[in-house]
């Protein structure tokens, strides 16, 4: 294990007042279906509109005065962009986020808004990736990844320590995940305060690359498909260093939905609890309403975030489920 829970209490003392204690509360509806007392962790009303800030905002004050004079790069368009553009403004740092040319304008906006330098390169991904490393050689910014890193972990393992707080006897907790950032350092939390608690990380079918590479035994690369759930695409990294250890040791079940099952969460969260969620967050009330987890007892399900296109909120709701990818190839 590379990370110690010591760092977590660290991080929750650096990021105190300027990350949100985010609430947490009885999920009426859900508790009542399912027969058990089941609490959701409000995380997608943090700042930014995510969980992302904590392990940004943890990273940006661990740095030295010479890194935090140079500033911070990510090649981030989504919820980690806007999360180390405010974290960075918050402590008075630069903040440079790459993109490529076909990032959405609304997308570029919304990070500008938050402070962050723009910088606009190539044609994918992998073309504002270079930038990044460009700027880390010749400009010597810091590089602040998306979840393979240790302050940005146990950022986000804060959130164990007040779910816990919060819940005591809690028996189970779901959690979204993609890269593993955030289920690596909830799990650190919870297993540390609680060894025998159950810990279930869920994500979705379409390019579940965790998962693949739990089952193979190392990290592997899966083919990146659209989603409801867009901030779990991606892959968790072929030099992963953290993350896919954490989870293999912390985490007892990983477990898939469907892009219907994911609708109907978003759905069920928006009418029945009152909540807006993205895809992304909406999985673990969807791996309750599925059966495809089943509680013995005191559960909490942690809302990741809420950056969502209203839009397409609004179809969801109306009744939709809509084809991402379908729509992707036809226009
Ligand atoms: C990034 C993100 C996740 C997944 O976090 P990882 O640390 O990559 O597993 C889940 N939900 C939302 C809303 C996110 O932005």
């Amino acid at each position: 294990m590379t990370i110690d829970f010591a760092e977590i209490l660290l991080a929750r003392q650096r990021i105190a007042g300027r990350v949100l204690r985010t609430p947490q509360r009885n999920a009426v509806a859900l508790s009542a279906r399912l027969g058990v007392p089941v609490q959701i962790k409000c995380e997608h009303h943090q700042t930014t509109g995510s969980f992302k800030l904590r392990g940004a905002t943890n990273a940006v004050l661990a740095l030295d005065p010479a890194q935090r004079d140079a500033g911070v790069v990510a090649a981030s368009t989504g919820n980690h962009g806007r999360a180390l553009a405010s974290a960075a403004r918050s402590a008075g740092t630069r903040a440079v986020i790459c993109m490529s040319r076909l990032v959405p304008a609304n997308k570029v906006r919304a990070i500008e808004a938050l402070g962050a330098e723009i910088h606009i390169v190539g044609n994918s991904q992998d073309d504002a990736q270079l930038e990044v490393d460009r700027l880390v050689s010749e400009a010597g910014l810091t590089q602040v990844p998306p979840f393979d890193h240790a302050e940005v972990i146990a950022g986000q393992g804060t959130l164990g320590l007040e779910m816990l707080e919060d819940a005591p006897r809690t028996t189970t907790v779901l959690v979204p995940l993609s890269g593993g950032g955030l289920l690596a350092g909830v799990a650190l939390a919870l297993r540390t305060l609680n060894p025998a608690i159950r810990i279930i990380g869920v994500t979705m079918e379409r390019g579940a690359a965790m998962r693949a590479s739990l089952d193979a035994g190392r990290p592997v690369a899966v083919e990146e498909l659209p989603t409801l759930a867009d901030s779990l695409g991606g892959g968790i990294g072929l030099e992963n260093r953290h993350t896919f250890g954490m989870v293999r040791d912390l985490v007892d079940e990983v477990v898939l939905v469907s892009e219907a099952d994911i609708a109907a969460a978003i759905r069920s969260a928006y009418f029945e609890e009152g909540e807006v969620l993205e895809g992304a967050a909406a999985v673990g009330i969807a791996a309750l309403h599925t059966g495809k987890v089943t509680l013995t007892g005191p559960a909490v399900v942690l809302l990741s975030g809420k950056n969502i296109d209203m839009d397409l909120h609004r179809r969801i709701v109306s009744g939709e489920t809509p084809d991402l990818a379908a729509e992707r190839d036809h226009g």
